[in-house]
């Protein structure tokens, strides 16, 4: 699912190499290529990093202590100074605007004393560090020279400032920029012309005169002169809404914009052009798979085997995972393969709904394979899964990893006694990564589930997927799903969400704690103990807590926890278990045997012991968001109500603000979203996740409204 945005145009001369440009020789053309600029188009989409009102500039004399500025002078002294038998050394020059003079420094970069001589006139971008005498360390810096056409690129507007590579100058590449844009922008087309962009209205964010304001903002700060006229800084009310430009007048005011709302409208535009890209290659893939593929039939015999199956099972399917189930059912029985997400919060019932669709499939006469990313998981499901398929007559096939091809099969057949043996027998497969290997090769695999995706890579997914000859896909994950990732990354995906969990839940309640406070935080725990209650304790006062120095540090507290617990019992669960200890030590706290468990984040998906009322989250500061919603739905499903601890070592920033946010709220969307909004799409969505689209204008965090009329464009330009 990697899809590669090009919202190329047909016309090639826009794929013209820069080297053939005049002006560009085999240096420049190198360092352009460092930045990966190798044609007209991959400079004309070089994204400035930031944007400088050249239009104003602030007088030397009201620069203020450490806030960001513009301003400019000419030099009046320049001098290098080395120190310590000429190891280190600071370049100074001196700059004058009338108003004041400005010390401008350079620690140990020697080379700087050739760039300035006296007399230059100079802009400077930065931050005053002291106001006696006035200093900026390391500023950014231009020398204006030239005439009136100079003037004109350089001065005298708002001027873009591109991310550079080493040796290739600010002032350079602007003018090339200039020129291209000059040459090439106004013969940019339409990539789709019938699907009309230009007939898009967008709102503009209130524009406020605090430069800082903007400096937050995912668009690129403006250096904005600070008005001495208070006046001019309240926000202008009223959003103003604009029609989206075409995409070669974008193209000129992202470089060279006559104010910055023309950034912000030239940003909307291109964006929008590489979600339209995207959502075509989406769609193009769905196409093709639902012309070429013709999948088994699996929506099922009459229930003949769901039946007694739900009338077993000891309570009644929600609404929720009714209506998904149909969802399924309809899928599984069309014309093409099912590729399906199921997206439920932790503890909604997932696996249930899996077990039913496995059914369907096994009911149909085919194979059906339920894959788990941990052993942990994959042991809880084979138990569940034996227990509610015994009864059944079910085929059943348990496999794990570990090389040992012994354990592969725990086959449980049970046929009525002189019943002739079927040639072939529909088998329900249950098993971790071990399900890739080339040794599992089912005869008639009609249906894969993917327990929680995101642990696992696209080509993952994609290899189990043809072990049969299109069998439908189930995805399963309880990472909340923002919106807009689930129109880009799954956008070639039918989303099916569970909204509300089972009934009779008891409420989690979450506390943020000191590391001081640990004694009454146990003491805490060995009441709710005490009541037949059990806990978990997470642990990860390493980085990684799995590696062999992390173990034994996992021993010590685990020794530790014994002594604080005793006369109750304490597992210990981590990665480095044998599979079979691992399996060993979750018995034991399913069982209540142990009545606590310290564990890393191996509990993190999926396990399920609804006597376990409290979770004591160490060191909490250094999980994520994703993963501590993770942790926490592991309590919280009886029937009683729950706690969950998070221990914070120091008030790390950043790291406060993230805990507040799953003290505020157990709703997996809202933590989602502060999520994406705290670190990006690649966390949020797992490390192997490869599947994110690189986008040089679109930001998923928060173009909701583009990804979604994107969609909608298409999709009417397609008739679907
Ligand atoms: P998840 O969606 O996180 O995988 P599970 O499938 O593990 O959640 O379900 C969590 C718990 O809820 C399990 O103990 C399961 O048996 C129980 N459960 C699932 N569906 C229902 C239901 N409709 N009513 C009551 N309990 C349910
Ligand atoms: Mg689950």
């Amino acid at each position: 699912m990697a899809y590669k945005i090009s919202v190329s145009s047909p016309t090639g001369l826009l794929q013209t190499p820069l080297r053939e440009l005049r002006g560009i020789g085999p240096e420049r053309g190198a360092q352009l290529e460092r930045l990966e600029l190798r044609c007209v188009e991959d400079l004309l989409l070089h994204r400035p990093r930031r944007y400088e009102d050249r239009r104003h500039f602030l007088p030397i004399s009201s620069l203020k202590l450490e806030e960001a500025a513009l301003t400019r002078g000419k030099i009046v002294a320049t001098g290098l100074n080395r120190y310590r038998h000429g190891e280190r050394s600071v370049y100074e020059f001196i700059l004058d605007d009338g108003t004041g003079r400005l010390h401008c420094r350079w620690w140990n970069q020697p080379f700087m004393e050739k760039y300035f001589s006296i007399g230059d006139e100079v802009v400077v971008f930065g931050k005053p560090n002291s106001l006696r005498p006035r200093t900026m360390d390391h500023p950014e810096t231009e020398v204006v020279q030239g005439d009136g056409v100079e003037n004109l690129i350089h001065l005298n507007r708002i001027a873009p400032v591109y991310p550079l590579t080493e040796g290739l100058p600010q002032r350079w590449l602007r003018s090339l920029m200039w020129r291209i844009v000059a040459e090439f922008a106004p013969g940019v087309p339409e990539p789709e012309p019938e699907i009309g962009v230009t007939s898009q209205r967008i709102e503009l964010r209130e524009v406020t005169g605090d430069a800082e304001a903007q400096s937050t903002n995912s668009q690129p700060p403006i250096a904005k002169p600070q008005s001495p006229n208070p006046k001019s800084q309240t926000p202008i009310p009223n959003p103003q809404s604009v029609l989206l430009p075409s995409r070669a007048d974008a193209l000129r005011m992202l470089h060279f914009p006559e104010e910055m709302s023309d950034v912000e409208i030239a940003v909307k535009r291109l964006a929008l052009d590489e979600y339209v890209a995207l959502q075509r290659a989406l769609l193009a893939r769905r196409k093709t798979l639902e012309a070429r593929a013709r999948p088994l039939p699996c929506a099922g015999d009459h229930n003949r085997l769901i039946k007694p199956f739900l009338a077993r099972l000891g309570f009644e399917l929600t609404a929720s995972q009714t209506k998904v189930l149909r969802e399924i059912r309809r899928d599984m029985g069309g014309p093409a393969p099912m590729r399906r997400l199921l997206q439920g919060d932790v503890g909604s019932g997932k696996t249930v709904v899996a077990a039913c669709a496995m059914l369907m499939a096994l009911e149909s006469g085919a194979d059906a394979a339920l894959m788990a990313p941990t052993e942990v998981l994959e042991e809880q499901h084979a138990q569940n899964f034996r227990r509610w398929m015994e009864p059944l007559g079910v085929a059943m096939e348990v496999r794990t990893g570990g090389g040992k091809a012994g354990s592969a099969a725990a086959t449980q057949e049970r046929r009525p006694a002189g019943a002739t043996v079927p040639p072939f027998r529909p088998t329900l497969y249950i098993g971790t990564h071990a399900l890739l290997e080339a040794s599992f090769a089912p005869a008639r695999l009609g249906l894969v589930i993917i327990d929680e995706q995101h642990k696992f890579g696209v080509a993952q997914r994609e290899k189990l997927v043809r072990k049969g000859r299109y069998p439908h896909l189930l995805v399963m994950t309880a990472t909340p799903i923002p919106r807009t990732l689930g129109l880009t990354l799954y956008g070639d995906l039918d989303i099916s969400v569970i909204e509300q969990g089972p009934p009779g839940r008891g409420r989690v309640r979450t506390f943020l704690r000191a590391a001081e406070s640990l004694p009454r935080v146990w003491a805490f725990a060995r009441e709710k103990l005490a009541q037949g209650r059990q806990a978990y304790v997470i642990y990860s006062r390493v980085e990684d807590a799995d590696s062999s120095a992390g173990v034994k540090a996992a021993a010590h507290e685990w020794h530790q926890l014994e002594k604080i617990f005793a006369p109750w019992k304490v597992g210990l669960l981590h990665g480095r278990l044998k599979s079979r200890d691992k399996e060993q030590v979750m018995a034991a706290f399913r069982g209540g045997d142990t009545q606590v468990l310290l564990a890393t984040s191996v509990v993190e998906v999926g396990v399920d012991v609804p006597n376990a009322t409290l979770m004591v989250i160490e060191n909490a500061d250094h999980f994520g968001l994703a993963q501590l919603h993770q942790l926490r739905g592991r309590i919280g499903r009886g029937a009683a109500e729950s706690c969950c601890i998070l221990i914070a070592a120091a008030k790390t920033a950043g790291a406060g603000e993230r805990l507040k946010t799953m003290v505020e709220t157990t709703d997996g969307f809202k933590i989602a979203e502060a999520d994406l909004k705290l670190r990006g799409t690649g966390e949020l969505l797992g490390r192997q996740q490869s599947g994110v689209p690189r986008l040089r204008f679109g930001d998923l965090s928060a173009d909701a409204d583009l990804v979604e009329r994107a969609r909608a464009l298409v999709k009417r330009a397609e008739n679907v």
